[in-house]
């Protein structure tokens, strides 16, 4: 079976991926460290969120696709 996609949180800087002993792979949301608004490990897929902030990678990405 495939592993749930993440949504958001695949390519958030805040996010940062875990992998257990077993292989399986968790999305650790950072912001949940400052701000109790945020889960540890956010139910996924996530589809909206308002501390979602593009990785640099994604955010030159998104600054050359517009015109
Ligand atoms: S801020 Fe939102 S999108 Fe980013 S890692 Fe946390 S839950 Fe995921």
């Amino acid at each position: 079976m495939d592993p749930m996609p993440p949504g958001l949180c695949g390519d958030c800087r805040h996010s940062r991926v875990i992998v257990n002993r077993r292989g399986s792979r968790f999305y650790l949301c950072e912001r949940s460290r400052t701000d109790p608004a945020y889960p540890r490990y956010p139910r996924l897929p996530v589809l909206r969120c308002a501390g979602y902030e593009p990785t640099p990678a994604e955010a030159d990405r998104d600054q050359r696709s517009r015109p």
